[in-house]
């Protein structure tokens, strides 16, 4: 280790002026204690603090980095667009492009409104499906995290279940109110919610993988379940895909268990590091969008010329060809990792979807929300640690899921391998 000095001196500077010392909680290490490391620069699958240390990194910018750090292609076109002018606050040949290529690898979504943000997204879908269905209440599930609109601080994963937080104060009780939650992976469950609310059902809002949770699996016909009941209650069904849409397959999950929802939600990876997100779905309730309908939705910045041509550099080069080598990668990763849990005598279990993959401290297996809070995060926090201080740069917490680039060469990956089997080893003491 070449120190900490310079993070320790800037995370002082920037508690003086950011809530926490940082722009988005998670950043702050609350889940897992220490000083965050300050990042200076990143290339391929690596990121360098301002201490000079390295780090193979699987945090990825939380899920866009799909191409790793700087891609030569994305700063091209980055570079490029900028040159020509930054915001016209009017249609570009860009966004039509990103667009119409977002329809082609998702058939599903047939029409779709660029925005900012993963939150932006979500909030404009909540809108839309409760102008088309006339309904009000909506339902969750335990531990998803879909961006922190009023209407989904209810029992939200990520830095919500990091910081242990209860819903969140500042959000009035009588929307909280219309969110209802269900555990993920009981459609019983579910059905039950829409038996007994007396406000009916606009819509049924999943993560098909969670990622905000730690990373959990659906169980098989679980999404064909929730299918089935959004169509009995005339609910709409909507993916949030920010996380796993050209991440867990070309298609998203969508395409991955050939569940069709009416409305999708996409972010991350489209943007390719940039600040892109859209939703999209049904032609006949996206037409209900402002200003071919009355639901009112708009962004000075939307499909911003930089933001779509770094998405359209990074999902033209993310073939298929890409994604099973990525996907492949992330199965070495893996396997060598639960061969370390085991020769360890480690409580371990693991789940893969692409080049998304996440793991416990505990004995499995995790279905829900509940199970993953049951695992070892004391163990995670101090595996956490010993990685970084080995190089090897995890989310900050038990409760996020991890990511893959197409820049991790198989020198990276046994290279981690040795240093989680090390990490492993402190960790457990
Ligand atoms: C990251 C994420 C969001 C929020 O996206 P932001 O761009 O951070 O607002 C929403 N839903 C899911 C599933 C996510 O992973």
């Amino acid at each position: 280790m070449a120190g900490s000095d310079r993070s320790t001196a800037l995370m002082d500077r920037g508690r003086a002026i950011f809530p926490g010392g940082v722009n988005s909680p998670v950043r702050a290490f609350g889940g897992v204690g220490g000083t965050p490391v300050v990042m200076a620069s990143g290339k391929g699958a690596r990121i360098t603090d301002v201490d000079g240390n390295e780090y193979v990194d699987y945090v990825l910018s939380w899920g866009p980095l799909v191409l790793g750090h700087a891609h030569p292609d994305v700063i091209a076109a980055i570079a490029g667009a900028a040159s020509r002018g930054t915001s016209f606050g009017a249609p570009t040949e860009l966004e039509v492009e990103l667009g119409e290529l977002v329809t082609a690898r998702m058939p599903h979504v047939e029409m779709l409104r660029f925005v900012s943000s993963g939150t932006e997204a979500m909030m404009s879908v909540v809108r839309l499906a409760r102008a088309h269905t006339g309904r009000s209440a909506i339902v969750k599930f335990d531990g998803c995290y879909h961006g922190h609109a009023d209407s989904f601080l209810v029992r939200a994963g990520s830095g919500v279940a990091t910081l242990g937080l209860p819903d969140s104060p500042g959000v009035p009780e009588q929307l909280a109110a219309l969110t209802l939650v269900a555990p993920f992976n009981d459609a019983d469950a579910v059905r039950a919610l829409a038996r007994g609310s007396a406000e009916p059902i606009a819509a049924i809002v999943v993560e098909p993988v969670v990622g905000n949770a730690g990373m959990i699996l659906p169980k098989p016909g679980f999404l064909r379940a929730l299918r089935e009941i959004a169509d009995e209650i005339g609910a709409l069904l909507v993916f949030d895909e920010v996380m796993t849409g050209f991440r867990v397959a070309p298609g998203g999950a969508a395409a991955l268990y050939d569940v069709r929802p009416d409305l999708t939600a996409l972010g991350k990876v489209i943007g390719g590091g940039l600040p892109v997100a859209t939703y999209g779905g049904r032609r006949d309730i996206m037409q209900r969008v402002a200003p071919a309908g009355p639901v009112y939705q708009a962004g000075t910045l939307s499909g911003n010329p930089l933001a779509m041509a770094a998405g359209l550099a990074t999902l033209r080069a993310l073939t298929p060809d890409v994604h099973r080598q990525i996907e492949a990668r992330t199965t070495t990763l893996l396997d060598g990792l639960r061969q370390s849990a085991a020769r360890l005598g480690v409580n371990f279990t693991s789940c893969q979807a692409g080049s998304m993959w996440g793991f416990f401290f505990s004995p499995g297996p995790v279905y829900d929300f509940d199970d993953a809070k049951r695992s070892d995060t004391a163990m995670y926090a101090r595996f956490f640690h010993a990685a970084l201080a080995r190089g090897v740069y995890l989310a900050p917490s038990a409760f996020e899921a991890a990511f893959m680039s197409a820049a991790h060469s198989e020198d990276d990956v046994s290279l981690t391998i040795e240093r989680l089997h090390e990490a492993m080893r402190e960790a457990r003491g």
